[in-house]
Order: structure tokens, then sequence, then C-alpha cells
């Protein structure tokens, strides 16, 4: 199952991609991760991107797509994949689809996580993310009175980009840039809508029932 998740910031995607990518046994891709993963780890990659996360604009498609032909080269891979975060725009989604075609890969289907405006900045202010195993919480939904994560013990932290400001230029940013590749996926015949209010196991009920008939 070769599937990707688009939807605003703070639709959930991270948090159903774990869920999901587990109950498939598929390698949950997610291009935020691994530009944090480099800012964390002072590599160049993580310099370059750092200066575009910190304002919520997009890391240039060119280091973004070298990094995610990078990643869907690797062998766990090959038989399937979860991406979260990418594409972004309708030039990632174009390369993407040539970089599948050339490995005669193509994508089954594009799951759309659906909110609205308010939800979305209500989960985004309250999003906190744990520095030792990556898992994602949110301060008053899931009731943390600590900063501990529940899973590991790990410290949590709030991501920069969550920050107010930054927060608004994001949504802009998905507004022109991300919210496009719905109709071009539409057009394309793979894209399957899924309402993402309500309590996260729910909609991981109803991605998997949406997921179910497309699988092999
Ligand atoms: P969210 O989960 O809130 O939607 P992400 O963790 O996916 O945010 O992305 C955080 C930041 O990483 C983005 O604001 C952007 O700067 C960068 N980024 C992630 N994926 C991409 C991508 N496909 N293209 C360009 N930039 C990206
Ligand atoms: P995205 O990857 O789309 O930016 P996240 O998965 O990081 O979104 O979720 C954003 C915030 O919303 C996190 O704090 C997460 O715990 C919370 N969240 C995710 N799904 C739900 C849900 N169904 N109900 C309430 N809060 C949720």
């Amino acid at each position: 199952m070769r599937l990707v998740l688009v939807g605003p910031p703070g639709a959930g995607k991270g948090t159903q991609a774990q869920y999901i990518a587990s109950n498939l046994s598929i390698p949950k891709i997610s291009t935020g991760d691994i530009f944090r993963a480099n800012v964390s780890g002072g590599t160049d990659l993580g310099k370059l991107a750092k200066t575009y996360m910190d304002r919520g604009d997009l890391v240039p498609d060119e280091v973004t797509i070298a990094m995610v032909r990078d990643r869907l080269s690797e062998d766990d891979a090959q038989d399937g994949f979860l991406l979260d975060g990418f594409p972004r725009n309708v030039a990632q989604a174009e390369i993407l689809r040539d970089m599948l075609k050339d490995w005669s890969q193509a994508l089954d289907l594009v799951l759309e996580l659906v909110v609205d405006d308010d939800e979305v900045v209500r989960r985004l202010a309250g999003r906190r993310t744990c520095s030792q195993c990556g898992r994602i919480w949110h301060v008053e939904f899931d009731d943390k009175k600590d900063d501990k994560c529940d899973a590991c013990g790990g410290a949590l932290f709030q991501r920069d980009d969550d920050k107010e400001e930054t927060v608004r230029h994001r949504l802009e940013v998905y507004q022109e840039q991300t919210a496009p590749l719905v109709s071009y996926y539409a057009d394309e015949g793979i894209l399957v809508g899924v309402d993402a209010t309500g309590p996260v196991e729910e909609v991981t009920q109803r991605a998997m029932d949406a997921i179910r008939p497309y699988m092999g």
C-alpha cells in the first residue's frame, strides 16, 4: 500500500500516521520529522531547513525532493509506505509521480484529513511532542498536567513553529500551496476525504475503513 496523508497543519496527520502505518505494517515517512531530526543533529540540511521552518515557509523543493528520494529508495519502503507531510505542493506531487513511475510504482490512495480552522488552531496551540520517542500529545485533549511522555517518560516540548504568529502563516501557506493537491489527486481519482474530528481512535477507524477497499 502506497499512501499519502494530506491536511492542514494540526489536522492530525502525524497522530494518525503512527496508527495507520502500524496497522498496515508499512514505514511512516514524515518529512517534518526528518527535517526536525536534522535540525537537532546540526547537519547542513538541518541548518538550511531551519531558516524556512522557523518562518513557517516550505523548505525548497529540490532539497525536500532529494531527501524523499533517498528515503523512498531504502529497502523498507519497497513494498509500501505512508507519506505524512509530502507532497506539499503540486510540483512535489508531479515529481513524486514521475519518481514512482521510474520505479514501476504508483500511489494507491491519498487520504485528506478534513477539519475546520478553529479546531486546527486549538490542536496546534496545545500540541506537545516527546523529545525521546517523538510521540504527539495534546495538553488539553490528553489531559497532560505534567511535561512527561506517558509512553516513555521523555520530556515534552512545544515546537517553535507552533507559536501563534507562525501558525497563522503556515495556514496561509497550506491554503495557497498545499490545498491545490486536493483537486490534483481528485482528478487522478485516488483522493478520499476522511472526517478528522472526534476522538483519535474514531478517526483511525474511519481512515482504515477508507483504506480497506484499496488493499490488494
Ligand atoms: P505539520 O505537521 O504541522 O503540518 P510538519 O511537521 O509536516 O508540520 O512540517 C513542519 C515544517 O517542515 C513545515 O512548515 C515546512 O517548513 C517543513 N516541511 C515539511 N514537509 C515539507 C515539504 N514536503 N516541503 C517543504 N517543506 C516541508
Ligand atoms: P499534523 O501532523 O497534521 O500537524 P498532529 O498529528 O501533530 O497534526 O496533531 C496536532 C495536535 O492535535 C496534537 O497535539 C495532537 O495530539 C492533537 N490531535 C490529533 N488528533 C486529534 C483528535 N482526533 N482529537 C483531538 N486532538 C487531536
